[in-house]
């Protein structure tokens, strides 16, 4: 089934562009490689990119810089062979989107899950953000609560497992949710299935809620 809920399409045409930082590449691009739709647009900004670069005088490529081309090339074919390059639905082995599953390669399981809250779990990937925004996962057990919180930044998660609901609504695998800095929500994990989510969070989330207590261990707050 296709994603319900998708980015706005300024995240997909930046994307597209090479204008987020990675942690939010990472989540906006994972929703892509969900949704067909979304996917178009992306590819929409890069074609329009290209088609700008096209058009600007030639340029001299830097010492090697064709080598590296075709290094990459190379390197993309190789895992294709191995079999974990995108395939038709561009899911990696591990069943997580490809430009997550990079990040962990040795898969979820290993990571150093912190205890966040009765049956909920965080952990903050190892991604270096030219912005300090952080890319984190979470996972909850079925009925957890992510209690009231009000985002000090723009903030996205993408359910990669499972679901939860906020307001009624239900966001399961591939749905992302986009948050506005200043607004305010509340999430509970679905009955039955619970959730993993990804989810890039950029600023300082004010200690009136639960995600500001969520969060202590991973910003310091
Ligand atoms: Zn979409």
């Amino acid at each position: 089934m296709n994603p319900r809920h998708h980015p706005a399409s300024d995240w997909l045409l930046a994307l597209g562009a090479g204008t987020l930082d990675e942690a939010q590449a990472t989540v906006v691009a994972a929703h892509a490689e969900w949704c067909p739709a979304c996917r178009v647009k992306v590819d929409c900004a890069e074609a329009i990119g290209g088609a700008m670069l096209a058009s600007l005088p030639p340029t001299a490529m830097s010492v090697g810089a064709f080598d590296r081309f075709l290094q990459c090339m190379a390197a993309t074919d190789n895992l294709r062979e191995q079999g974990s390059a995108p395939s038709l639905n561009g899911f990696a082995h591990s069943g997580l989107p490809l430009s997550l599953a990079k990040f962990v390669p040795q898969g979820i399981d290993v990571l150093p899950w912190k205890h966040l809250a009765p049956g909920v779990r965080g952990v903050r990937l190892p991604i270096h953000s030219r912005r300090g925004i952080q890319l984190c996962l979470f996972e909850a057990d079925p009925g957890a609560v992510f209690g009231s919180h009000t985002h000090g930044g723009s903030e996205m998660s993408l359910v990669l497992r499972g679901a939860y609901h906020v307001n009624g609504l239900r966001f399961g695998p591939g749905d992302s949710e986009d948050s506005e800095p200043g607004s305010r929500h509340m999430a509970v994990a679905d009955p039955e299935e619970g959730c993993l989510c990804v989810a890039f969070i950029e600023g300082v989330n004010r200690p009136d809620g639960f995600l500001a207590r969520l969060l202590q261990p991973f910003t310091g707050l």
